[in-house]
């Protein structure tokens, strides 16, 4: 059920545009109409100035080849270049002619060429200028002039009159026109050209995206040993992705192998007495048996169903201390905690303490006493001729570090490692008997993790095993 499920996801049709992928597009379109618009504008405002500037430039030659032609005699100014204005640029209306008018200071007209009069009047604003050119735009009916002035000067240097020259402006309108004309009638080519190109750049681009996703989809439970191959530099975002995908399947596997390793172990352990219990009820239920016999089954079966409440409850332990940080919480004085709860649980034994007496921890002081006990129980268990046993607790550079020693027969090296996972149980202690699950160590370090510490074993001298916690100091005021 769960795999045809899974293989319905994997199936599923991929849409030809993925929510990413139309989000992309959309975001070029308006970037580009941005684009468009800006470059339009900029494009209009510079042959603008172009044009306007070759416009100046024909207006101010010809005003200065015109000039000359007046003559200042006594007051006034006469104009002697008669043939000049008689040429065809002040003759004809086309969008190469010249408009010339020359007015008095008060605006009385002196002057004009004759194309002028064919094409009607041009407005003169008389310029307030004493000096240089004045150039402006004007309209005149439905035609649109550039316009130039320049004031003229009698003999005594004050100015007698203004001339005005002008030319069409309508090659420079006609560009204009064409170039806004152009624009506009590209914008759909040039707008599909867009949606095209950025669909294709935006499925290019996420097209090693949905490989890794593939080859992700193609990874279950099932073969999770298997990992994403797929060249691309590790500081890349491609590499990264397939790094952490698969760091994260490698996770996934150790602890489902853990799980599975732990089911395994956890059946294991509780088929050991359930089998026991099994045998003995098939045994005892096959005829009538004595009261002294039921007596002794029942005995047995007690002694099998706390063997099975004691690894529940250390499971249960590990998976309570497993879920969250312990520390943050309490504060207990580690010496009260061992008076009133270790000392009396180990009265009969040779245990030897030494406790700082000042000594605070944070964290429960019920998780803490599973550590100590657990590890007096083991130095005591594993240590049977000799069980001579030292505990002591002390600060030490911030920290508060406690020693459970004995003087047994020690741990292996390659045991040391293994000896703090769940049901694991060194060769030597099974094969001499000595009762256990393999649980108590892995529930130690389980509490110890939680309340922020470390442990760790070593070699006791001259002989021995020594487990050493640390933690963190607490201080008190
Ligand atoms: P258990 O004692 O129930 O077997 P533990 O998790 O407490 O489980 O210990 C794991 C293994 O570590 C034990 O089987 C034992 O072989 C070894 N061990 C633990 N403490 C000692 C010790 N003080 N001396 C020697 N071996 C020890």
């Amino acid at each position: 059920m769960e795999k045809d499920i899974f293989s319905l996801l994997n199936n599923r049709r991929k849409p030809l545009f993925t929510e990413t992928v139309r989000r992309i597009v959309l975001w070029d379109i308006i970037i580009f109409f941005l684009l468009f618009l800006t470059s339009n504008i900029f494009t209009i405002a510079i042959t603008n100035k172009i044009l306007t500037n070759n416009l100046d430039d024909r207006l101010t030659n010809e005003v200065e080849t015109l000039l000359p032609s007046f003559q200042i005699q006594q007051d006034t100014i006469k104009f002697v270049g008669y043939s000049e204005i008689k040429e065809p640029d002040f003759t004809t209306i086309n969008s190469g002619a010249f408009f010339l008018q020359v007015y008095d200071i008060n605006n009385r007209l002196l002057l004009n060429s004759d194309n002028i009069r064919a094409f009607g009047s041009i407005p003169f604003n008389k310029p307030d200028i004493s000096e240089g050119y004045k150039f402006e735009n004007i309209t005149s009916g439905e035609h649109k002039l550039r316009v130039v002035y320049t004031p003229m000067f009698d003999k005594h240097n004050h100015v007698a009159a203004f001339l005005q020259l002008s030319v069409l402006r309508t090659a420079y309108s006609s560009v204009m026109t064409k170039i806004v004309y152009f624009n506009l009638l590209n914008l759909p080519f040039i707008l599909l050209l867009i949606i095209f190109v950025s669909i294709f750049l935006a499925k290019k681009s996420y097209e090693p995206l949905n490989k890794i996703i593939s080859i992700a989809e193609n990874i279950s439970a099932a073969n999770l040993n298997a990992r994403i191959q797929y060249t691309a530099h590790p500081q890349d975002e491609l590499g990264r992705l397939r790094d952490t995908l698969n760091n994260l399947f490698t996770r996934l596997e150790t602890q489902i192998n853990q799980i599975s390793q732990f089911t395994d172990n956890a059946s294991h352990q509780l088929m050991t007495p359930l089998t026991a219990i099994k045998t003995e009820l098939e045994y005892i239920l096959k005829r009538e048996r004595t009261t002294g016999e039921y007596k002794d089954t029942l005995v047995m079966l007690n002694a099998q169903t706390d063997k099975m409440i004691s690894i529940i409850k250390s499971l249960l332990i590990i998976a309570k201390y497993s879920s969250g940080s312990e520390a943050g919480k309490n504060v207990f004085k580690v010496s009260q905690v061992i008076e009133d709860f270790i000392k009396p649980v180990f009265r009969n034994q040779n245990i030897n303490y030494e406790i700082a007496d000042n000594l605070y921890l944070r964290g429960s002081s019920e998780g803490f006493q599973i550590i100590i006990e657990n590890l007096i129980d083991n130095a005591v268990k594993y240590s049977r001729d000799n069980p001579t046993v030292a505990v002591n607790a002390q600060s030490f550079n911030n920290n508060i570090v406690i020693n459970v020693e004995d003087n047994g027969p020690g741990i292996s090296n390659e045991e040391k490692e293994k000896i703090f996972e769940r049901f694991y149980r060194t060769a030597s202690s099974i094969k001499e008997n000595i009762p256990g699950y393999g649980l108590g160590l892995c529930l130690v370090k389980t509490i110890v993790q939680s309340m922020e510490g470390s442990i760790k074993v070593e070699d006791n001298s001259p002989a021995g095993t020594k487990f050493i916690i640390s933690f963190p100091a607490v201080r008190v005021i």
